[in-house]
């Protein structure tokens, strides 16, 4: 660290450390209320305002449905920010947590957005009491759970593009780590997500009359089949892939052979020459395996988030800050999930960091009984205090 440079210290991170715990209460009513009424994704309008207003600053620019929240908190001459994302979408589940503040709308912060964005209501307001080294970017982000992705249309905005920006910080709960435990690994950490359609057309015939039509059923069958040799066959056993066919839909009656049938899956890689493998490997062998049952068969597959590597020194500063500040950085996960976080990371220094709720304590994630403690607020804000400085001390280099 140099003297006088923009570096984070100790005694600063002592002072936003206990901002962050005179926060807690409040973020902790809010958190309630974003529980009880949240909204899906492309909806996300009013709790973007909450959030805005939360952090400081209701006319903060939009970008969709989301909100970009400048926090000009910087001491040092170098307005170049760090952006920290939370998510605003809930999922359309019917919720079953049985608490006192639970959803009743039909949808649900069953993900750890609710808390997710507590905690950088906690953590932006610690910042702009106290200062720090550099300016905070808020970026409430609409649309993670849902398509066309929130985090392209905000990397690809004119707003974002208006903020000098130099890292970006995430992080997400996860009931597969311990609560306090902090998973903060460099490289990729999610995998690249594709979507997969496959329609196999055949002819339709009389179900008694099978060699008169050309059977899109069976063909299909086949096809999956098939496609789960791909991972195991033509794949490196070094490095995960996964092929999942998650619905298959074919005809209308029990006593007739359908024209066609439509499979659709995803796709997902740790890199980027296995992705385009996987493409062209997935395309040949259904469509080879569809000729070779008579039909016909199209693929389309439709590019959705890249792969998400976490940046190794931003990693590496940040999980030193973890530890100062009460926080166990050992946590191990890399999975195949996808984030579409992954797309500021194509274009900025980024980490995502994930935070432990304890998988004894609630179910995972998705689930309609998923509810995380309200302890996670404080590991939420802590972990993204630790994103924050770590990246301003690369920020201030050697
Ligand atoms: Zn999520």
């Amino acid at each position: 660290m140099t003297e006088g440079s923009v570096t984070a210290d100790p005694g600063l991170a002592s002072a936003l450390l206990a901002a962050i715990e005179a926060e807690l209460p409040a973020a902790t009513v809010l958190r309630h209320q974003i529980h009880r009424e949240p909204d899906l994704g492309g909806f996300e309008e009013r709790t973007a305002a909450l959030i805005a207003e939360a952090l400081g600053d209701p006319d903060a620019p939009w970008v969709t449905q989301g909100r970009l929240v400048r926090i000009p908190a910087g001491r040092g001459p170098d307005e170049t920010h760090v952006a920290v994302r939370t998510e605003l979408d809930a999922l359309p589940l019917t919720e079953e947590t049985g608490a006192p503040w639970a959803s009743v709308n039909g949808a649900m912060h069953a993900c750890g957005h609710d808390v997710h964005m507590a905690g950088l209501v906690a953590f932006g307001q610690a910042v702009r009491a106290v200062g720090g080294p550099r300016p905070v970017l808020a970026v409430l982000q609409p649309r993670e759970e849902s398509s066309p992705s929130g985090a392209l249309d905000v990397v690809s905005s004119a707003e974002l593009a208006a903020v000098p920006v130099g890292a970006f910080v995430a992080v997400h709960l996860h009931a597969s780590l311990p609560p306090g435990t902090i998973a903060v690994q460099g490289g990729p950490v999610n995998a690249s997500s594709d979507a997969l359609t496959v329609t196999i057309e055949g002819r339709p015939a009389h179900a008694a009359y099978p060699h008169m039509g050309r059977d899109p059923i069976v063909a299909a069958a086949a096809t999956v089949m098939a496609l789960q040799h791909l991972v195991s066959r033509r794949m490196d056993p070094m490095r995960p892939t996964v092929v999942t066919v998650g619905t298959l839909q074919a005809g209308t009656a029990g006593n007739a052979i359908p024209g066609s049938a439509v499979l659709t899956g995803t796709l997902r890689a740790f890199n980027e020459d296995d992705r385009d493998l996987l493409h062209a490997t997935v395309t040949e062998t259904a469509e080879l395996t569809a000729r070779s049952y008579g039909c016909q068969a199209t693929v389309s597959i439709h590019r959705g988030e890249p792969v998400l590597h976490n940046d190794p020194q931003l990693a590496l500063a940040t999980a030193t800050w973890l530890t100062r500040l009460g926080l166990d950085p050992g946590g191990d996960m890399r999975s195949c999930g996808a984030d579409d976080f992954s797309y500021y990371n194509a274009k900025y220094r980024s980490l995502m960091c994930f935070a432990g709720t304890g998988e004894d304590v609630v179910p995972g994630l998705h689930h309609p009984a998923f509810l995380p403690p309200d302890e996670a607020i404080f590991d939420v804000a802590r972990a993204m205090l630790a994103g924050y400085l770590g990246a301003c001390d690369l920020l201030a280099g050697p």
